[in-house]
Parts: C-alpha cells; sequence; structure tokens
C-alpha cells in the first residue's frame, strides 16, 4: 500500500494546518461547556497546570485541557480566549474544531498521564510539581515568584507574579523541594513519558539559585539512577560567570538564559529588572557566549518574546546568537493577564510564521541537530519545530498508509 510519504499533498495540507495552529495559538480558541463535559479536563484528558505564567486570555475558575492535536497530527497548546473566531465544541460525541464558523475536524485532547493522580512522598500531587509537555518533555517551575517585582521590575510582558496571587497554593502554586522534583521526574521516566527535564522560575538572588539548581540535579539523579537525565537548567545570566561551569557539572545537558528583547533601548523599558539588577543586556549576551563554551555548540538556548519589538530586531538577534552557537528562539507573545502589557494585541498569526521559518533556516544554517534544538527547549512544540519537523518529513502522519491518513485528516 502506498503511504503518505507518496501523497504529493500531505506538506501543502500540513502547512495548511501550521497556519491554523499558528492562529489558534496567537489568537486562542474557545470551548463550549458541552466540549468540556465531554472530554473532561482532569480526568481522562490532561488538564493545565499553572506553571509560571497564565498563558489564557482570562483566568478561571475551572479546569481547562491543556492542549489538543489537529487532524493531520500537529499538537496546539490550549489557550483559551472566549472572544475567539475559533471554538470547540462537542457533535456526536466527538470534540470538533469550529473555524470561522466552519466545522474544521475533529480534534484530539491530549491524554491525561497516569502520574498526574499521583502523590509524592510528602503528599504533594506531581501534576503540580512537573507538568509534561508534548514532546517528551517535563517542564518544572519551581517557583511562581520574580525577586525583581520587589522593586517594581518586573518584565512588562510578564505575569508571573500575578499568577501566583491570582491561583496560589491551592492550585499547585508553591516553592518545590528538590526532593519532589526528583520523585516526579523519577515517575515521569518510569511511565516511559520524558527524555528531557527542564527546571525554571523567576529570578532569585543568584547564589541561592545555583544551591537550588544543584540540590535539584542530585535529586533527579539519585531518584531516576540518571546521571545524564538530559536537564535544562534555566538561569538568570549569573553575575560570576564561573558559576555556569557549575550547573554543567552538576549534570545539567543544557542551559538557558532568555535574553527576550534584542533591541536595548526596548529591552530597557520592557525587561527594567533585567537591565538594572540583572547586568543588563551586554552582560547577558557576554554570559550567554561563555555558556556555548561550557556546554557546547546547540547546547544553550536563549528566547525572546516576539511581537513587542520590531521584527527586523529579533530577527538580527537570532542570526548574532545562532552564529554564536546559542539555539536562539522565539515564542509567540501572549499578550497574559495581569501583566502590564495585556490589553495589548500580538502580531498576525502570519507575522509569526515567518518568523519561526526564519528561526528554523537559521537552525539548520548554524549546524544544530534537531534532537538539540529539542533538547535545549523547554517545550518543542512550536512553529520553528514543527517546519523542522514538516521539511524533514519527522511527524507520524509521513509513515501512514493512505488509508490512515484519510482517516487522521477526516
Ligand atoms: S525576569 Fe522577567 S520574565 Fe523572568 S520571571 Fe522575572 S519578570 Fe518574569
Amino acid at each position: 500500500m502506498p503511504t503518505a510519504r507518496a501523497l504529493p499533498d500531505v506538506k501543502d495540507r500540513l502547512w495548511k494546518e501550521l497556519a491554523l495552529k499558528a492562529e489558534l495559538i496567537t489568537d486562542g480558541v474557545g470551548i463550549t461547556q458541552e466540549a468540556l463535559d465531554l472530554i473532561r479536563p482532569g480526568q481522562g484528558v490532561q488538564e493545565q497546570v499553572h506553571c509560571l505564567f497564565e498563558m489564557d486570555f482570562d483566568t478561571h475558575d475551572f479546569e481547562l485541557p491543556s492542549g489538543f492535536d489537529l487532524p493531520l497530527g500537529l499538537s496546539v497548546p490550549f489557550r483559551w480566549n472566549q472572544r475567539s473566531d475559533n471554538v470547540i465544541t462537542a457533535e456526536g460525541g466527538r470534540a470538533i474544531l469550529v473555524h470561522r464558523g466552519h466545522a474544521h475536524g475533529e480534534v484530539k485532547f491530549h491524554p491525561r498521564p497516569a502520574y498526574y493522580g499521583k502523590t509524592t512522598s510528602d503528599g504533594q500531587d506531581m501534576s503540580t510539581v512537573g507538568a509534561l509537555y508534548q514532546h517528551r518533555a517535563l517542564f518544572v517551575a519551581y517557583s511562581n515568584e520574580c525577586s525583581y517585582k520587589d522593586k517594581g521590575e518586573d518584565c512588562l510582558f510578564c505575569n508571573i507574579n500575578y499568577t501566583k496571587d491570582t491561583y496560589g497554593e491551592k492550585r499547585g502554586i508553591f516553592w518545590k523541594t528538590a526532593g519532589q522534583i526528583g520523585e516526579t521526574a523519577a515517575e515521569a521516566f518510569r511511565e516511559g513519558l520524558i527524555d528531557h527535564v527542564t527546571i525554571s522560575g523567576g529570578v532569585i538572588p543568584e547564589r541561592r539559585e545555583l544551591e537550588y539548581y544543584l540540590d535539584v540535579a542530585e535529586a533527579i539523579q539519585s531518584h531516576t539512577g540518571r546521571e545524564d537525565f538530559n536537564g535544562t537548567a534555566v538561569v538568570a545570566a549569573p553575575l560570576d560567570l564561573r558559576q555556569i561551569d557549575r550547573f554543567r557539572e552538576a549534570g545539567y545537558r543544557t542551559t538557558a538564559m532568555n535574553i527576550e528583547i534584542w533591541d536595548k533601548s526596548y529591552y530597557d523599558t520592557i525587561c527594567p529588572g533585567k537591565a538594572r539588577g540583572g547586568g543588563g543586556w551586554d552582560h547577558w549576551v557576554k554570559a550567554l557566549k561563555y555558556a556555548v563554551g561550557v556546554f557546547g555548540h546547540g547546547r544553550v538556548r536563549s528566547n525572546m518574546v516576539a511581537g513587542i519589538e520590531p521584527k527586523k530586531k529579533t530577527v538580527e538577534g537570532i542570526h548574532v546568537l545562532t552564529g554564536e552557537g546559542v539555539v536562539a528562539t522565539a515564542g509567540i507573545w501572549c499578550p497574559n493577564p495581569g501583566s502590564e502589557l495585556a490589553g495589548h494585541r500580538a502580531p498576525e498569526p502570519g507575522w509569526y510564521l515567518d518568523l519561526a521559518e526564519t528561526i528554523t533556516a537559521a537552525w539548520k544554517r548554524a549546524g544544530f541537530t534537531f534532537e538539540q534544538v529539542c533538547d535545549c527547549n523547554a517545550s518543542s512544540d512550536t512553529l520553528q519545530h514543527d517546519i523542522w519537523r514538516i521539511q524533514d518529513e519527522l511527524l507520524p502522519v509521513f509513515a501512514a498508509t493512505d488509508a490512515a491518513l484519510v482517516e487522521h485528516a477526516a
């Protein structure tokens, strides 16, 4: 039987699905009560966990799903927007995406992992310690506070402190201990769900940050029995760059320091804490270059929040950093509730697709492997990763038979 590879239009259809994904992330998606009753997030379907940021357009006091797969298999993180042109409804026992008034097809919500129903030895729900991301990644936000808040210098796009104040401990926002993280990572590995762990959080004084990250690495190693647990330490650029060596020695395979904004003037305005308290933009770039010397080419990541500064500035940053061996990337900006920029609007979905193509091309030109660009990112469920998957035919749909493909896309 011919495979999907032989079908000339598979890629065309995937590019269209990717454009839809860009729209669903940029503009969010609504969901009807009937659809929520059908999928029951937190039971059969994986629910959202509020780690770091509320990424929905509005806060909520009920469970929402974490994400879903489109008909050809591209996965979409669920960003709830009651005012979106796109709505998920229930029809005949299936969840259907209605795209601008027309039924687009069935979407499949991500199944709830078994460890979400388990607790750590001190009684904490594992779902609140580490969130399962698509493509086999565990994400741990050890704390939802950023010390820049004390001086009123939080980044203007960020709602980390607001998210904590809104949801609090009842919804799983608390300081995670190294032991809780080690146990949760071990369980997720044991269930065969992950092969990558990211540790992240708000900015805390750097000595405390270093010691904490070392404790966490040791706990993961001891609970999983893995010396190399494919961990990413997401940190603030330390003023003493030698601390970067310590993260590597502790067993993290990769590190990330997110510069957020490439244009220095925008940076001073949008990221006042980083600009003044974190050594400033020049120091951050210096730290990224230093980290490549420690962790290696393609083993250091830096993210930018795209859509605040002019695109050409973000693109300039992508090119400069990838040229230095840093996996520079940029995500779709969600003007998060509670942030200073709440109520602003992100650019058009096509703006982000264009940027994602530039990023994928820059990654390939820099000689990064797909494994590297996944390993150092907390989530590889991004447009730029999907572009790589489509270009290199890495998606399951490319191996499907004609019949299966028809079923997928029906
Ligand atoms: S450094 Fe900025 S983006 Fe990071 S947690 Fe603090 S305020 Fe948020």
